[in-house]
């Protein structure tokens, strides 16, 4: 099922005399987040000394993993690219797609009911096209790649933003969107701007109460939730080798949590026992070869302010145990100050529901310590206060910790054993109750805690903390609760004190599975077909969009002027139209709905210049396709910001935009649009943005010889019968000006393989 060993062995060939050029070239000792991103460059010469934060440069990835919801369009469009395999080993998990209610015996078998067709498409892609199908159940995206496919000094993407788990096994591994992802599968290099080095030193040991969880709690205090903003975080010192490596899984998944574009550790003996453990003994014996490789130089560590953008030390023997929270993960509070600031912010202290589980905090190290905690509750003749559910993150640690006895315990404190699968963490949890919308109070060991993103209700406040804290708490029932100090009264009315937690790095008797719920992909796929209804209403295939009919574009309308900020959420809202992420037609109707538009302040309410009548976006732009009229959609400063997300680029291409005008764009969905073909303009003087009026007319001229670097102008034709000339700007290489021409660059990748 698993890893690739020859991709894997092939990867640490290079890597040795990879390092060392890199090492010439730049004229110092190198990172060990260097190190990965020189021996992953798409042409393989290091003849170039990249600027951090500055340069643009192209990787070759070695891994693709998607999981389900954003699986979809990236599968769909890479159905676009005609190739009849994926260029590097991919995988798709079903993890997203799964509510939890009951527990996972009834809630599985109803996902699969419900999601049926999205589940059943998303297998027989992968089948075709070669790319291992982890099913519903199976586990959740991150704890499987970490046990079957992250490997040392390796480089992945994938369509989520916790992929940065990985790096917990020395990767570099970034979240995408699903078009990067595609891009990669086709056989495509993958740009990313350099990022940035923020190198965290750890001293001392945990011990006690502290976990793993509490350094990235810590971190996320000291740096909020913007503070890693495109910089690679990299962690050593002693503290960062005596910890586990599923411990550095947990620490780089949150890395997401502070705007960080991946966090990593270097190869340990602890990522060895690891991958050992997992059945990867050629892989930690392919990274033993190599391994002065696979860590920083020793002289950047001696002296990290040389060589790091920015230092932050922590003694891991000085930490205490953390809790986030509220509503956001970088309010970060000591436990032994939570009673009093939850008393001055006038948070409800009764604790309602204490999760553990899910991507963040599911290893066998993290079960055993938290089971040890419940253990306690029958031993010093407790009752557990809080109701307790968990979410395992694989079928193996499911497996194991029921094989173990753990899940016995838990159940004797009255848990609930939801799915293999994120659940609660992703607001796929149908809690009893939250629609009453009462203010209560959870904690989890998950890694957001924005409003509404477990339950649905605003006025939940979930704290996040480690495995152990959270059932510590649980038991207690109470926020102002701290385990190291405080006691709690038993049914005899003794006062008793919590033991701190112990456990297992990885389990005494080794992992066991029954079935793991993976499917290979075919050898040859040719003959599988891709089940899509053409009635779904999940579910579309997509069409090749029109390639450029070689003329200026004349006589276009005027969509929207949007106004002040327009994020991709407001291009293509999140939420209820989740479900429509496979199906480019009806998630289309929630185009810029959130945008407000400038000449009346309203949003998802614009001019249909055909009628003069007033309506909301989608469907005026569907009134302008139909009757054959192209549109512009003109936008203020940093247009786009906020995700990767390819449907706020497909969606204004499939309902006929043809151009997109703004004061600045934010660079990735500068570059999805141009992927899609559609043409991303810039006001060469931002206060023409105040010359496009609601009834204008526009001509864009100069693209019979559009080229790099060469303006375009805009004719604005006014009602009133005036025109106006604007200049306006584009950032379209040669490559680029070819995907607009072409209709968008799948349709050249297509070309190109059918050659
Ligand atoms: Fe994302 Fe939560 Fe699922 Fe992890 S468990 S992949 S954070 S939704």
């Amino acid at each position: 099922m698993a890893f690739d060993i020859e991709m894997i062995k092939k990867v640490y060939a290079n890597f040795g005399p990879r390092v060392e050029a890199a090492r010439k070239l730049v004229g110092r000792p190198l990172t060990l987040s260097e190190k990965i991103l020189y021996t992953h460059l798409w042409d393989g010469n290091t003849n170039t000394s990249y600027v951090r934060g500055t340069d643009y440069v192209d990787f070759a990835p070695d891994r693709v993993a998607m999981q389900d919801a954003t699986a979809q369009m990236a599968l769909l469009q890479f159905m676009q690219a005609g190739r009849p395999r994926v260029a590097v080993p991919s995988t798709v998990h079903c993890d997203h797609l799964i509510t939890a209610k009951y527990g996972a015996e009834v809630d599985l078998p109803a996902a699969n009911t419900e999601s049926k067709e999205v589940f059943d498409f998303l297998a027989s892609v992968s089948n075709k096209y070669g790319i291992g199908f982890w099913k519903p159940g199976a586990g959740i995206i991150h704890q499987v790649v970490l046990e079957n496919y992250a490997f040392p000094g390796g480089m992945m993407i994938g369509t989520d933003s916790h992929t940065v788990n990985a790096g917990g096994l020395g990767m570099v591994a970034i979240g995408v969107g699903g078009a990067d992802a595609c891009d990669v599968m086709a056989g495509l290099p993958w740009e990313l701007k350099f990022p940035k080095l923020i190198g965290i030193k750890l001293t001392g040991k945990l011990s006690g109460w502290v976990s793993a969880k509490d350094v990235i709690l810590k971190v996320a205090g000291i740096l909020t939730v913007k503070g890693g903003t495109g910089a690679i975080v990299e962690y050593f010192g002693e503290g960062a080798s005596s910890m586990s490596c599923t411990g550095k899984g947990t620490i780089c998944n949150m890395g997401a949590e502070i705007g960080a574009t991946t966090s990593t550790f270097g190869y340990d003996e602890s990522m060895e026992r690891y991958l050992r453990a997992t059945n990867r003994a050629d892989v930690a014996d392919a990274a033993n070869a190599i391994k002065e490789h696979l860590t920083g130089d020793a002289e950047v560590y001696a002296e990290p302010e040389k060589y790091f953008d920015q230092i932050i030390e922590i003694n891991l023997s000085e930490l205490e145990p953390y809790l986030n929270g509220p509503f956001t993960p970088d309010l970060a509070t000591p436990i032994s100050k939570m009673k009093e600031v939850a008393a001055a912010n006038g948070w409800p202290m009764k604790i309602d529901v204490g999760l553990i589980g899910s991507c963040t905090n599911s290893s066998y190290e993290d079960i055993s310590r938290a089971v040890s905690i419940a253990k306690q509750v029958d031993e010093k003749g407790l009752t557990a206060k809080s109701e307790y559910c968990i979410n395992p993150g694989s079928e193996q640690i499911r497996f194991t910790i029921q094989r173990d006895g753990f899940l016995d315990v838990f159940e004797k404190i009255g848990a609930k054993v939801f799915t293999n699968a994120c659940g609660p963490c992703i607001g796929m949890w149908d809690r009893v109750g939250a629609d009453k919308q009462e203010k209560n109070t959870i904690v989890h060991s998950f890694n957001r805690n924005f409003a509404k993103r477990a339950d649905g209700n605003p006025n939940t406040f979930a704290f996040v903390g480690s495995p152990e804290l959270v059932t510590a708490l649980a038991i207690a029932g109470d926020l102002s609760f701290n385990p190291l100090t405080d006691t709690l009264t038993n049914a005899n009315g003794e006062q008793v004190k919590l033991d701190p937690p112990q456990g297992f790095e990885l389990p005494p008797r080794g992992f066991d599975v029954d079935d793991a719920g993976y499917q290979e992909p075919a050898a040859d796929g040719s003959g599988v077909e891709v089940l899509v209804s053409p009635t779904s209403h999940r579910l579309q295939l997509l069409d090749p969009f029109k390639a450029w009919e070689g003329t200026d574009l004349k006589g276009l309308k005027l969509l929207i002027k949007a106004k002040g900020k327009c994020t991709t959420d407001h291009i293509s809202m999140a939420g209820p139209w989740l479900k429509f992420r496979g199906h480019l037609d009806n998630i289309s109707n929630n185009m810029l709905i959130g945008a407000v538009n400038y000449f009346n302040e309203k949003t998802d309410n614009v001019k249909n210049e055909l009628t003069g009548e007033y309506g909301p976006v989608p469907a005026t732009q569907r009134a302008y396709k139909a009757a054959g009229i192209g549109t512009i959609v003109v936008g203020d400063e940093n247009y786009g910001e906020g995700s990767s997300r390819e449907h706020a680029a497909m969606e204004p291409r499939h309902l006929g935009v043809r151009a997109v005008l703004v004061k600045s764009f934010a660079r990735i969905h500068e570059t999805n649009l141009k992927k899609q073909g559609m043409l991303g303009l810039t006001f060469a003087n931002k206060e023409d943005y105040d010359k496009i009026q609601e009834d204008d007319t526009i001509d864009i001229v100069g693209l019979t010889t559009f080229s790099p670097d060469v303006p375009l102008t805009l004719v604005l034709n006014h009602a009133d019968g005036t025109k106006e000339e604007i200049v306006v700007n584009h950032s379209y290489n040669a490559q680029q000006i070819e995907w607009f021409k072409a209709g968008g660059a799948l349709n050249i990748i297509r070309k190109e393989a059918a050659e």
